[in-house]
């Protein structure tokens, strides 16, 4: 069979443990075989990163920057028991932080539905994304614990010297005051790849905040994320689909009343309660997968576990391991799908297709790694080793 052609580069990033394993079983037996690509290969392991002083994670970005699209292999984030496993210079920074800040991106996560597994949450048949504001917030706060009688007081001063101040509160006993901040151009930005995750989705974007309670923050996310809808709106209709704005708690009652199909945009802090809810009401970490969407329009597709370490230890134990590779193996096809959408090129995207239907033909007929076992209706008679599953899939493309 002739390799299908892929017209422009695409940049492949490598990464850590079982997923690094996965991903060169992936890449052997259903991509190689079939594409002709150029593949822009990025070692984003650990070790490479840390012989690089990550120097490797910006050259990566800055070739998502030129090329258009990525895919990434999951990648061990260290922390102190890293440090002295891999005996690292440093603790280095997220890759995934870091990429994201470069191409001033959203991340979006997705999940992968089958027939066979019902999402615990009745109503929903179709996918629900969520986009998670990634910048400021709770998450660079400064906080101070407040133990004796004062007053706490919000202190603007600017270059030139005018100063404005606001009451926080008078306290006559102890307590804790928080100050957050966010940037317009980050909201904006945010606001640019939701409507462009929906309109290629081709579904209702949804935006919630509380600016009923929090009249000038949060009204502020509101009036930047409206207007920018606003003026997509002739796009909007003609994909079809609407924007909505929802206080967040009605959003996230009337969610659960609906069929999915709903891209909803959240701020920071709700993004990280609610994708985590959302994963565990579609069902399986193995099954949903994650899309860095730039307002430019750049593209990073990864899978939205980690580099599952418990698995790994016994792949090195000498263990067969029966880790699922559904996400890491969508990660591959929304790449290669973007791909040939950007490139237009029929033949790359349909590609991308024919696998990822061969994948939920594996799972609806029963052929399905360990961790699907218990979620699925009727019950497997077995489950497969990761290398088998993979096999599995690679049978259904020739
Ligand atoms: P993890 O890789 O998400 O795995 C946690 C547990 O979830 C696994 O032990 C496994 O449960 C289950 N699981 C996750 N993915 C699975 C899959 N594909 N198939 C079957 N089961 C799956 O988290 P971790 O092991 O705690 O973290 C390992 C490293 O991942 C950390 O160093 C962290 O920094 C990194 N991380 C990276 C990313 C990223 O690059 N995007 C994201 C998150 C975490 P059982 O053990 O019960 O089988
Ligand atoms: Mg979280």
């Amino acid at each position: 069979m002739a390799k299908i052609k892929v017209k422009t580069p695409m940049v492949e990033m490598d990464g850590d443990e079982m997923t690094r394993v996965i991903w060169a079983l992936i890449k052997e037996r259903l991509v190689l075989p079939f594409l002709d690509i150029d593949l822009k290969y990025y070692d984003l392991g650990l070790k490479k990163r840390d012989g690089t002083d990550d120097a490797i994670t910006m050259e990566a970005a800055s070739a998502i920057r030129k090329y258009g699209v990525g895919v990434k292999c999951a990648t061990i984030t260290p922390d102190a028991g890293r440090i002295r496993e891999y005996g690292l210079k440093k603790c280095w920074p997220s890759p995934n932080g870091t990429i994201r800040s470069a191409l001033d991106g959203t991340v979006f996560r997705k999940p992968i539905m089958v027939r066979n597994i019902s999402p615990a949450v009745r109503n929903w048949k179709r996918p629900i994304i969520i986009g998670r504001h990634a910048y400021g917030d709770i998450y660079a706060g400064v906080e101070m614990t407040i133990d004796a009688p004062g007053k706490v007081e919000l202190v603007y001063t600017t270059d030139e010297g005018r100063e404005s101040r606001l009451l926080v509160h008078g306290f006559e006993s102890p307590g804790v005051v928080m100050a957050i901040h966010n940037l317009e151009r980050s909201i904006r930005s945010f606001a640019v790849s939701c409507i462009t995750c929906a309109l290629d989705e081709r579904i209702d974007l949804w935006f919630s905040m509380k600016d009923t309670i929090s009249k000038t923050y949060h009204a502020y996310f509101k009036e930047i994320f409206g207007r920018e809808a606003a003026a997509r709106k002739a796009d909007f209709e003609r994909a079809g689909i609407n924007y909505r704005y929802l206080l967040i708690d009605d959003a996230a009652a009337q969610m659960m009343k609906q069929e999915g199909g709903i891209l909803w945009a959240v701020s920071n802090y709700d993004g990280d309660v609610f994708s985590d809810v959302i994963a565990a009401g579609f069902g399986s970490l193995g099954m949903m997968t994650s899309v860095l969407v730039s307002p430019d329009g750049l593209y990073e597709f990864e899978a939205a576990h980690g580099t599952v370490r418990r698995h790994y230890y016994e792949h090195l134990k000498g263990n067969p391991t029966s880790t699922n590779p559904v996400a890491s193996i969508f990660a591959w096809t929304g790449a290669i799908k973007k791909r040939g959408e950007l490139d237009g090129t029929a033949a790359v995207q349909a590609f991308g297709e024919k696998v990822e239907k061969a994948v939920i033909a594996c799972i609806e007929a029963g052929v399905v790694t360990k961790d699907l076992v218990p979620l699925m209706d009727p019950k497997p008679a077995g489950s497969l080793t990761t290398e088998e599953f993979i096999d599995a899939v690679a049978a259904r493309l020739v």
